[in-house]
């Protein structure tokens, strides 16, 4: 056999393998989203977050949430902040798992909590359960700083490097037990719980400015809770009202066995 026509078989059947390969790439229903397909999935996730307040008007007290909360929610590259086999589900309007056992809150929960805070663009923030860091950099868009800590260290690394990567730099990552909030920051004009405890830590009610906004969800960890919004009056008292039932992975950490 000649010498020649072998290399140009190779030729040939390195060619074909190549043309089948970007024929699979280019017709797999698995291949990645690209930013138009994202942006049009985030579009979709605000108006299920619109459908969603209107549902539950009776509770929330309104049936419109602030647009600057629903402007950054249509903003935020939620796929970037759950794990990479979800990214086509990031724009559900559901939780989904981010390892660990933990998982990342349901957008319309995000939008809501946010909005409840009632926060402008000079507040500083505490958020308890950092996560995935999704629900800091919703707060980091609208807000001078956010103070986020994770009691799960790999957690809270994670967050950090990806808080970084994506260029959020007014927010500070703590690892360490949230239950007695940071006092060196504090105080806050607005402190939000994302783990559900059986009470309100009495640590952040003290780190909360007067005037200042506190929400979280309240109730038996392992049940349905209720989100509660915590108003500190000027002189220190304590207000708060039952929102809507909620279901938030437990509080760990705290002054308990
Ligand atoms: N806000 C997150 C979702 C939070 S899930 C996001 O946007 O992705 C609740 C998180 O609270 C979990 O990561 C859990 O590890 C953390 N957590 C639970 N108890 C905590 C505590 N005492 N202090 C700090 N973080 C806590």
């Amino acid at each position: 056999m000649r010498k020649g026509s072998l290399a140009g078989r190779y030729v040939k059947d390195l060619l074909c393998l190549w043309a089948v390969f970007l024929f699979c790439v280019s017709w797999s229903p698995v291949r990645g989203l690209n930013r138009d397909d994202y942006l049009r999935l985030r579009k979709a996730m605000v108006q299920e977050i619109r459908a969603d307040v209107e549902r539950t008007r009776k509770w929330i007290g309104k049936g419109e949430l602030d647009s600057r909360v629903l402007e950054v929610m249509g903003t935020v590259p939620r796929h970037e902040f759950v794990p990479v086999r979800l990214r086509s589900s990031a724009y559900e309007n559901r939780p989904l798992p981010i390892g660990y056992g933990q998982t990342i809150s349901q957008p319309f929960i995000v939008a809501l909590m946010t909005d409840l805070l009632g926060v402008g663009p000079e507040a500083k923030v505490l958020e308890i359960g950092t996560g995935s860091g999704y629900q800091a950099a919703v707060l980091a868009e609208l807000v001078k700083s956010v103070y986020t800590m994770e009691i799960i260290p790999d957690l809270g690394k994670q967050a950090k490097l990806r808080l970084e990567r994506l260029g959020y730099n007014n927010v500070e990552v703590r690892i360490g037990d949230g239950y007695y909030g940071w006092p060196e920051e504090a105080p806050f004009d607005a402190i939000l719980v994302t783990a559900a405890a059986d009470h309100i830590p009495p640590p952040l009610i003290r780190q909360l400015k007067p005037r200042g906004r506190m929400v979280l969800p309240v109730g038996d960890p392992f049940a349905t809770q209720q989100l509660i919004l915590v108003e500190k009056g000027d002189d220190g008292e304590i207000r708060s009202r039952q929102i809507l039932p909620v279901r938030f992975v437990p509080l760990t950490g705290g002054p308990h066995p």
